[in-house]
């Protein structure tokens, strides 16, 4: 009888803790759906076929707190493609190909404002590159015109993060310029470097950025959305670009990614101040200039 309920007692606990992780997944899996980029390969974050499902529901669930547009369909398992750093209107670069000892923190879309970023990249200089949405920037305006006080470089990230990849050009078009127009109009002028959302573009992407104004744009090399860097191969080395976004705890994140950098002898500088020295159809100086294969595990709840 008391081996029974034993018996019965283990079972119940096997099956609570059975629900609990599957409550857990479901989280893990919704938290993902706010977040695009996110993998340090610069591999596409997979946006599968189920988390594509559960977008309205999760879209729904968080628009209370943020201001996340709806999210754009992307294409499951979709890698950087053949373009980076190559021929084009404007260069594709995921690393910057230089010999000086940095690295350049880009912080992207701009859904979340959080006063101890602007605090962290204020008091220890760090010189950030912020890839904005015209959708999300909109509501925290003030925010991030005090990061730009601070030296923050306003980047654009399209009006309304959409996947341009396979987008007619006016489509393109407008998400690129219209983007330009308004920050223009909030920060006093035209950004000139770009990151399109999720990272996917097409030749037709850098015509139309070109002829906004766009100068240069950007994958990533790196990620660090936890604090914790994670590099697309080997160790975190001179040129990385690294892709963060505008969570909660930035501030605390951008703390521990300043002292990782430092730790592995390099500095933090401006994307832009490269740009120029940068050359135009230039290969790609990461090793993976093809589509790279499998990519590491996104950090925890990515972007
Ligand atoms: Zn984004």
């Amino acid at each position: 009888m008391v081996r029974r309920a034993r018996a019965l007692a283990v079972l119940f606990v096997v099956l609570v803790a059975c629900a609990a992780a599957a409550i857990v997944v479901t989280r893990s899996g919704d938290a993902d759906l706010t977040a695009p980029e996110g993998t340090a390969s610069g591999v596409e974050p997979s946006t599968t076929s189920s988390s594509t499902t559960a977008t309205s529901t999760s879209t729904t669930t968080t628009s209370t707190t943020t201001t996340i547009p709806p999210t754009p369909t992307s294409v499951p398992g979709v890698s950087v493609g053949p373009l980076i750093g190559g021929p084009g209107p404007i260069p594709v670069l995921r690393r910057i190909p230089t010999t000086d000892r940095v690295v350049f923190i880009t912080i992207d879309d701009g859904a979340f404002a959080d006063p101890d970023a602007l605090a962290v990249i204020r008091d220890q200089a760090i010189p950030v590159t912020m890839f904005l949405n015209q959708a999300m920037f909109r509501s925290n305006g003030q925010y991030f015109r005090d990061l730009q006080s601070v030296g923050a470089v306003v980047g654009s990230h399209t009006s309304n993060h959409a996947n341009l990849r396979g987008k007619d050009a006016a489509f393109q078009h407008a998400e690129i310029c219209d983007m330009n127009a308004q920050a223009a109009e909030l920060f006093g002028h035209a950004p000139t470097l770009f990151r399109p959302p999720y990272g996917n573009y097409d030749q037709t992407t850098l015509q139309q950025a070109a002829s906004c104004g766009i100068v240069a744009a950007f994958h990533w090399s790196a990620t660090a959305d936890t604090g914790e860097i994670i590099t697309a191969e080997g160790p975190l080395q001179a040129g990385d670009i690294i892709l963060m976004h505008f969570k909660p705890d930035l501030g605390m994140k951008l703390r521990f990614v300043l002292a990782q950098i430092q730790a592995a002898g390099l500095r933090p500088a401006r994307l832009q101040d490269y740009v120029a020295s940068a050359p135009a159809t230039a290969p790609d100086a990461a090793p993976t200039a093809a589509p790279a294969p499998a990519a590491p595990a996104a950090p925890a709840p990515t972007p």
